[in-house]
């Protein structure tokens, strides 16, 4: 026998059946809504001109042979702050470890590997449904995993007392995995004062607030409103872990920079956790890659880049408001018998459709129009050009 004749094919990611059959669909109409990442009214992908201008900035510099420590340091700074707030008592006392990740994914599982090492008896909430890979990276790293209930299918919004009742049953020190802002797939966060309710019952449950923040700055193109959440457990004195992404929201997907930090009690305690980060990710990949942490330090840590930075997020954030509200609009001038107040209620690169595995089949074969078959549409794959023929679309195969 072979080495490797027990191997089978590992199962498709259905994000990327997604992908195959639009490309192989040569339709003029055909639309892509499975496309995880910002597109802009043409649908080609966005290159930021805060990247370009840091991009000219770091062009020439020495980091391309270091394993840039400096740069390191100062990403993870800078995302710390972006998260905790500038003047919070965390980034102030240095209470926190932080370590730069390969990314949100990257930032996860670091995450998932440092949590079986040290709580090895606890398990991971997620909420129902989640990003797909939540499970994945949790499943690899040995976690077992629970669930908590998130979206009601009859409003197409939060199930807010299924989700509480969750958190009250579940053990006592238990861990939840939290989507701050633009909770994907489902567009829904929590409102303020819910929040505010969810934050409360977990200090007297005790449990541990992990958030996944990958689209800070995308959901209402307001960098602290998209933090609220964070900032609001920080209050309430949760000691919580953080996942920080720049794939969408700096549009630098293929650079995998990220950020994971751990509040601690102290700075010494802080020192451990942050040293035990380092020797997990040494042994998994080294280093992080320097380039586009560079990138995104001197963004950052730039008071002109920022600004820039912050006002090409608004614009990423507004064009997908704005398809939001057309598509809505024309579903409603068609005259269909549904509501569609959530694609407008929902916030985010995603709107959680509702469409059914039988409507999407037909808006592939009949429509030329591709999703996932659990009617997330990525609203960035919508555009001035498209959002008329899809709406009809919609309201063809919901008749
Ligand atoms: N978490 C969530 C909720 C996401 O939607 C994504 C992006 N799809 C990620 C994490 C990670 O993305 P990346 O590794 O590119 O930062």
């Amino acid at each position: 026998v072979g080495w490797w004749d027990n191997v089978g094919l590992a199962p498709k990611d259905p994000l990327l059946s997604v992908t195959e059959a639009f490309i192989a669909d040569a339709n003029p109409n055909n639309i892509n809504l499975g496309v995880g990442a910002f597109r802009d009214d043409e649908g080609k992908p966005l290159v930021l001109q805060c990247v370009r201008d840091a991009e000219a900035r770091i062009a020439g510099a020495e980091y391309l042979e270091s394993i840039s420590r400096q740069g390191t340091l100062k990403l993870v700074e800078e995302s710390v702050k972006l998260a905790y707030g500038e003047n919070s008592d965390v980034v102030k006392e240095g209470s926190f470890a932080g370590v730069q990740a390969i990314s949100g994914t990257g930032a996860c599982r670091l995450f998932a590997e440092f949590q079986r090492r040290f709580q090895p008896e606890s398990r991971i909430y997620l909420p129902v449904p989640t990003w797909s890979n939540h499970h994945n990276i949790w499943r690899d790293a040995q976690v077992p995993q629970r669930t908590f209930q998130y979206y009601n299918l009859a409003s197409k919004g939060l199930h807010f007392s299924a989700l509480m009742d969750d958190v009250k049953n579940a053990p006592n020190h238990s861990f939840f995995l939290l989507h701050p802002c633009a909770h994907n797939p489902t567009g829904i966060d929590p409102t303020e004062e819910q929040w505010r309710e969810i934050s409360y019952l977990f200090k007297v449950k005790n449990h541990f607030p992990f958030f996944d923040m990958a689209y800070q700055g995308f959901a209402s193109g307001d960098l602290e409103k998209d933090a609220q959440a964070i900032r609001i457990f920080l209050d309430d004195g949760h000691l919580i872990g953080c996942a920080q992404s720049f794939s969408k929201t700096m549009g630098l997907y293929g650079q995998r920079v990220g950020c994971l930090s751990v509040l601690c009690v102290d700075k010494n305690q802080a020192t451990a956790v942050k040293s035990q980060l380092q020797q997990i990710a040494r042994a998994m990949y080294g280093n992080p890659p320097a380039h586009g942490a560079l990138l995104v330090s001197t963004i950052l840590g730039d008071p002109g880049l920022k600004s820039l930075w912050v006002k090409e997020a608004k614009v990423m954030s507004d064009r997908i408001m704005k398809m939001r509200a057309a598509l809505r609009d024309n579903l409603e001038r068609l005259g269909s018998a549904f509501n569609w107040e959530h694609i407008t209620n929902q916030v985010g690169m995603f709107c959680y459709s509702g469409l059914n595995p039988e409507q999407i089949d037909r808006l592939g074969n009949e429509f030329h129009i591709y999703m996932p078959n659990d009617g997330r549409i990525s609203m960035a794959g919508v555009t001035t050009g498209n959002v008329d023929y899809l709406a009809n679309a919609i309201h063809e195969v919901t008749k």
